[in-house]
């Protein structure tokens, strides 16, 4: 009798779970509405940039600010466990540039954003980057009120992290393959790649990069309608 009653504790929790995480999910949906109509009340594109740690989000924010900076006025925030070091490199462009640690989460959400927002002059911005926490998992289910997602990859992760990680790349708008000038010491083929993204989402455009020697910075800049 005890075992049973056990048993049903344990679905009854399930089920709880499944229903906070589904609150939780809408909730962020909802908040994330509310940024971007914010955004959209100041004139600004905002961009989420994904993928895994050392897939070269940083670099490649960098390089494309490094190009914009001229004519767009830019921010970026910064999504990170912990440490300012990816916001002091992009702060080293001269943009305004807000660190938002997460702690133990492994993404940022829409809430993180909202607070990262009222930090900032959004009459003095046409343009925001937001580079997630370095995971491919968990920041896909959680919009944050940009127009546009950007998700990193590199050749130095092997040849199977697209087809093991389908639902970051289902809502990418761009994808860049970073770190090609590798591709070869890492006998990774980045055509390989750039079909296996294209048979999850046709729609997304695939851009080979090397940041480093400021390769493909141009097309993806392209890609994302900023020119
Ligand atoms: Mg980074």
């Amino acid at each position: 009798m005890a075992k049973q009653t056990e048993i049903v504790t344990s679905s009854e929790d399930e089920v709880f779970d499944i229903e906070l995480e589904a609150d939780i999910l809408k909730a962020n949906r909802e908040l994330a509405l509310e940024n971007h109509a914010k955004l959209k009340e100041n004139g600004i594109t905002a961009i989420d940039v994904m993928g895994s740690v050392g897939s070269g989000k940083t670099s490649l924010i960098k390089a494309i600010v490094s190009l914009l900076k001229a004519t767009h006025r830019i921010a970026v925030i910064e999504g990170d466990v912990t440490t300012t070091i990816d916001a002091d490199i992009i702060a080293s462009e001269g943009v305004p540039t807000v660190q938002v640690n997460t702690g133990k989460e492994c993404h940022l959400d829409a809430n993180l954003i909202k607070k990262a927002l009222a930090l900032m002059q959004l009459s003095k911005l046409d343009l925001i980057f937001i580079e997630n926490v370095g995971n491919l998992i968990c920041p896909a289910e959680f919009p944050l009120g940009s127009d546009k997602r950007l998700v990193v990859i590199s050749v130095t992760e092997g040849p199977y992290m697209v087809v093991k990680h389908p639902m970051m790349f289902h809502e990418a708008n761009s994808v860049a393959i970073n770190k090609v000038d590798l591709a070869n010491a890492m006998e990774v083929n980045p055509s390989n790649l750039k079909n296996d993204i294209s048979r999850l989402n046709p729609k997304a455009t695939v851009v080979s990069t090397d940041c480093r020697h400021m390769v493909g910075i141009r097309e993806v800049i392209r890609s994302l309608g900023l020119t």
